[in-house]
């Protein structure tokens, strides 16, 4: 008996989503850095990136980097490159230097402290400049690379391995010839005026796919590698959210199990205040229908990112129940549901403690994790 709520992963489509996004942007001279962060330091997912060829993980939390560097489970996971996506909280510098090769950063202040932290481990850190190019999440403004480089270059046991740019993720500014061709620029004028060479240029996350696919090679310019998780995880692409020509959109399924099959009104009785999470939209009167309750909830998952099967409808959800509207009435506690998952409900399944991770490999269970 596996336990429920549980994620069922397939990493055989895992692995060829990953291959085959691998493959189509190596056609453009540009390297994947496998992006790992929603699956909570995954080990299983961690190997299979690998396995299909991606340069290096990229994870924004130093947890998630540390369980996979720490792995004794695949040797491949100990030599990997590691890169920190998100800029370090000067409280973490010293994990950022044991653990991750690489570091995403904004902040000179940062910098300086895992300059300091790697002089004191007598390691290399290297980092890549974060360059703002309109999306305005994370960025060093662009008139402020030049002086930032020139600072970073004199510190000790700091190594300027690149520069890079993120967009798409909190304005929703979509990766085009523009923004891109911005970034190839400045990383020219950074090389001619230190003269030194950037070896990475890293252009972007998954919404940057179909610019760099469908660009000829001339036009991905200097942009030699991206960072890409949701495309290999979900098989779609993330600026209209369509699924990827070939690839897989199901590697994540949501299993939850029934434990309340009842007919019931449609239509609340009482006075209407509010509910658990807040407001509730009113309701239409459905004379009975039948109300089928699922043990799941929003500590498991996000309700609004699932897909329910045909003849199911998600009429709401609390903490631990999602309540749905079956349009037959042979739905019976102790069956199971299953559901797909947009990013933000395999994000949060795949990082909640309660839902138990069923891995398979070759058609069979190769790993269960399940909590308490
Ligand atoms: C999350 C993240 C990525 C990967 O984004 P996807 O949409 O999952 O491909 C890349 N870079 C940064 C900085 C991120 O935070």
């Amino acid at each position: 008996m596996i336990a429920a709520p549980r994620i069922e992963i397939d990493l055989d489509k895992l692995h060829f989503n990953a291959l085959e996004l691998v493959a189509r942007l190596h056609e453009h001279s540009i390297a994947v850095t496998g992006v790992t962060k929603a699956a909570l330091g995954s080990i299983e997912v961690a190997s299979t990136l690998l396995r299909a060829g991606v340069s290096g993980l990229g994870d924004s939390r130093i947890k998630n980097i540390r369980a996979m560097r720490l792995s004794d489970r695949d040797g491949r996971l100990n030599k990997a490159v590691m890169m920190l996506i998100r800029s370090p909280m000067l409280s973490e510098v010293e994990l950022v230097v044991m653990y991750a090769d690489i570091s995403c950063n904004t902040e000179i202040e940062v910098i300086e402290a895992l300059s300091l932290e790697a002089v004191k481990q007598d390691r290399v850190h290297q980092v890549i400049l974060m360059v703002e190019l309109g999306d305005l999440r994370e960025g060093i403004m662009p008139d402020d690379l030049l002086p930032t480089v020139a600072r970073v270059i004199g510190l000790p046991n700091i190594m300027l391995k690149g520069i890079g740019t993120n967009l798409a993720c909190r304005s929703g500014v979509s990766p085009d010839t523009a923004n891109m061709a911005e970034l190839s620029d400045l990383a020219d004028v950074v090389e001619t005026t230190f003269e030194l060479s950037l070896d990475i240029v890293s252009g972007g996350n998954s919404a940057n796919l179909q610019w760099a696919l469908n660009n000829d090679d001339n036009q991905a310019g200097r942009i030699n590698n991206l960072r890409i998780g949701e495309a290999i995880l979900l098989g779609c692409e993330t600026l209209h959210r369509q699924p990827i020509d070939g690839l897989h959109t199901d590697v994540f399924t949501l299993v939850a199990e029934v434990i309340e099959s009842k007919q019931k009104p449609s239509l609340p009785r009482g006075e209407i205040a509010q509910a658990a999470f807040g407001e509730v939209e009113p309701v239409v009167d459905r004379g009975l229908v039948r109300e089928v309750i699922l043990a799941v909830g929003i500590q498991d998952t996000d309700p609004e990112g699932l897909q329910a099967p045909g003849g199911l409808r998600i009429t709401g959800a609390s903490s631990d129940h999602l309540v749905m509207e079956s349009d037959n009435n042979d739905v019976n506690v102790g069956q199971e549901v299953a559901f797909q998952m947009n990013y933000s409900a395999l994000l949060r399944a795949m990082t909640s403690p309660y839902v138990a991770k069923k891995y398979k490999l070759n058609d069979e269970v190769c790993s269960v994790n399940i909590f308490g």
